[in-house]
Parts: C-alpha cells; structure tokens; sequence
C-alpha cells in the first residue's frame, strides 16, 4: 500500500479527447486502460498503481477488467478493489468501470460461456472482488454457441434492470451475430452501448463488416490490443527481451515473432520515426483516426506507456499518401 494517499491531478479534464459512445448518453477518454495483464497478484502492485493514477491523472478515466483477468483469474479485480478501498475510490463517480464473463472462470457446467446462470454468479462474484455495487459496463465476452442468445441477452437486460451495471456491451461478435444481440437488447428495453472487438494495424476483421454495422446500428467500438499485444512497438526488433510479454505469458507465444513480423514491424517504425512518433503511438493513432473507434483500449506494463497512449490520440491526423505507405507495408 502507499504510504501517500493519492490526489488526482487538477488538471486531469483539461488533457484528453472524450468520444460519444454510439447514441448513448456516454462517453470515453479516446485511451482507456484495460487490466487483462500486469495487474494479478503476480505482479508489483507500486507498479500498477501508479500505473493507474498516471492515467486517471491524464483524464483516463475508463478502467476495462474481466472476471478472468490476473493470473490467477479475479486477481486483477481483487487488486484493482483494494486500490479503490485504499483512496482511489474516492473518485467512483468519475470513473467508468467495466467487467465481463463468457471465458472459463470456475469449474463445473456454470463457470463458463454464455448462460444467464454463469453470467449473473460471475457478475455478483465481480462486484464483491472489487468491492462495488455496481459496474458501468457489463460485457457478455464472447458469443456461445450452445446458449439462445435471447439468454444470454436476456441476463444483461436482467443485471441492468437489477442495477449491478448501467449500460450492456457485447464483445468477440462477428457483425451478424451481434447485430442480433443489438435487436433483442433494443426491444427488451436495455440497449447495446459498446462493442469490444480486436482490432490493430495487425488485426483487421473488424473492417469487413463490423464496424459498418456498429456505425449503422449506431454503437460505440472500444478496440483492444491496439498494439498486438506490444508486437506493434520497437520491443521485438532485437529479440524477445525479459520481462516483455512474449516472455511472460502464453497470450503471446513466441513463435508468433517470425522474421517476416518483425521485418514489418522494422518498416513500420522506420515509417513511424519519419512521422515524429513512436511505432507505439503511430499504432494508437492510426486507430483513433476512424471516428467510429469510441477509445483505444491498451494495456500497460510501465507508466511510460500511458504516456507514449496519451501522446498518440494528439496525432491522429494522417494524409492518404501515409495511410498508403502504411498498407504498402502491412500487405
Ligand atoms: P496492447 O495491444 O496495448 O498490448 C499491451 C502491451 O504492449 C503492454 O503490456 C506492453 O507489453 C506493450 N506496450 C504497451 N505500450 C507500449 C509502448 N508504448 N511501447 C512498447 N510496448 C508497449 O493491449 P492488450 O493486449 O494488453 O489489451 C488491452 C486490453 O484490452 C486488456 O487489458 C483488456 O482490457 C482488453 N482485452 C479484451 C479482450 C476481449 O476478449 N474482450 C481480449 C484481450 C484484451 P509488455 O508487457 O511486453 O511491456
């Protein structure tokens, strides 16, 4: 614990971008901040809260968490409600919280999936982790296909109606199906707000339909892993270095690194210098430069890339020769 309890910056609403989430009443700093890694019980909690204050300092004020998330699995949310236990949690009301269920969390039939009995135990276990009523957004985290999806609908519509989240979100649907998530929501009165899908220069599914959709449906895209997980930076150029995530953690295999990556990501970073930034920053910015992308949703092993984020949405400016000489490169 810090010996110092913390203050928030004065200045904090005079720095970042906020973006209307589709029609909805709310809004998200353009960078938000999820905790899938570096914030369990494995890790340094000075390191992630300062990481933390860092960017609610910078009017980051989306926190994005999952019942998974750790290792082990619910340790980031037990970590992240300590932290609001110890002062942090003063600024509630500022602060935009999300969690999910739909990946395997405890053993047996009901641990998992999309089932309104997993849904609803998983969201009550969420709330006592962190120590909150309720959460802002509460996502279902991946569609399943042995459940109605008018069930699994159905409990998000229940949960918001109980009070424990205010807005529903859908994560992992491909455009058809969420479209369907978005009509049974509609007209059982609790309306879609977010979708999460992944999304990076290196990941681009989202562009064959799902962003059309959520654009016509008129839902906000919050787009994680905007740096393939780090691989969009120059930490891979010369090797996998300790302590990085390909290092540390199976989400990000090694034998993913090819050479032919990282001679992309060479020609990226290259092209990145040129234009004054950071290959990490280009990666944020080249994101935030669709309208339709709600925030960027990042992760963050060290307060410097709160920094190198937050650097990024000022720049998200690109002339289509750039924009060309990017897609020259990625093929
Ligand atoms: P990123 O693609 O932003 O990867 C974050 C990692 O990249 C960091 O841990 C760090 O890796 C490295 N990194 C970040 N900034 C920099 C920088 N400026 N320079 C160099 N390296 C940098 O996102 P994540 O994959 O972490 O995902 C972000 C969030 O998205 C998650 O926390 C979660 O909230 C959400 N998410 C949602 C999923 C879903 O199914 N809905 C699935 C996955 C994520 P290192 O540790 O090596 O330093």
């Amino acid at each position: 614990m810090n010996t110092m309890a913390y203050v928030a910056s004065e200045s904090r609403y005079s720095k970042i971008a906020y973006r209307r989430c589709g029609n909805s009443g709310l809004v998200l700093p353009a960078i938000s901040l999820g905790l899938w890694h570096n914030f369990g019980h494995v890790d340094l909690r000075s390191n992630f809260e300062n990481i933390l204050y860092t960017a609610f300092d910078l009017g980051i004020t989306h926190f994005d968490l999952a019942n998974n998330y750790g290792p082990p699995p619910g340790s980031a949310e037990s970590n992240f409600g300590a932290i609001l236990k110890d002062g942090f949690g003063s600024y509630r009301d500022e602060m935009i919280i999300s969690t999910k269920a739909g990946f395997t969390m405890w053993d047996g039939p009901y641990g998992d999936w999309g089932s309104k009995k997993y849904l609803v135990a998983s969201l009550d276990q969420s709330l006592k982790r962190m120590g909150l009523d309720y959460v802002d957004i509460f996502y279902h985290h991946r569609p399943d296909p042995n459940t109605p999806i008018e069930e699994s609908m159905g409990a998000l519509d229940l949960i918001v109606r109980q009070g424990k989240a205010l807005y529903a979100g859908i994560s992992n649907y491909p455009p058809d199906l969420a479209k369907r998530a978005f009509d049974i929501l509609r007209q059982l009165g609790t309306p879609c707000v977010i979708h999460q899908p992944k999304y990076s220069m290196f990941e681009r599914t989202p562009e064959h339909g799902l962003l059309q959709t959520l654009e016509e449906n008129k839902i906000g895209c919050i787009a994680f892993s905007p740096l393939a997980q780090g691989l969009l930076s120059d930490k891979y150029l010369k090797g996998i270095p300790e302590q990085s995530r390909a290092s540390r953690n199976p989400s990000l295999p090694p034998e993913q690194i090819t050479p032919e990556i990282v001679s992309k990501i060479e020609k990226l970073n290259d092209f990145a210098a040129k234009r004054g930034q950071k290959l990490a920053e280009m990666a944020i910015s080249w994101l935030l430069k669709d309208q339709r992308i709600t925030s960027v949703l990042i992760g963050a092993s060290k307060v410097s890339h709160i920094h190198d984020a937050y650097n990024a949405h000022q720049r998200v400016d690109f002339s289509a020769a750039e924009l060309a000489d990017i897609e020259a490169i990625l093929g």
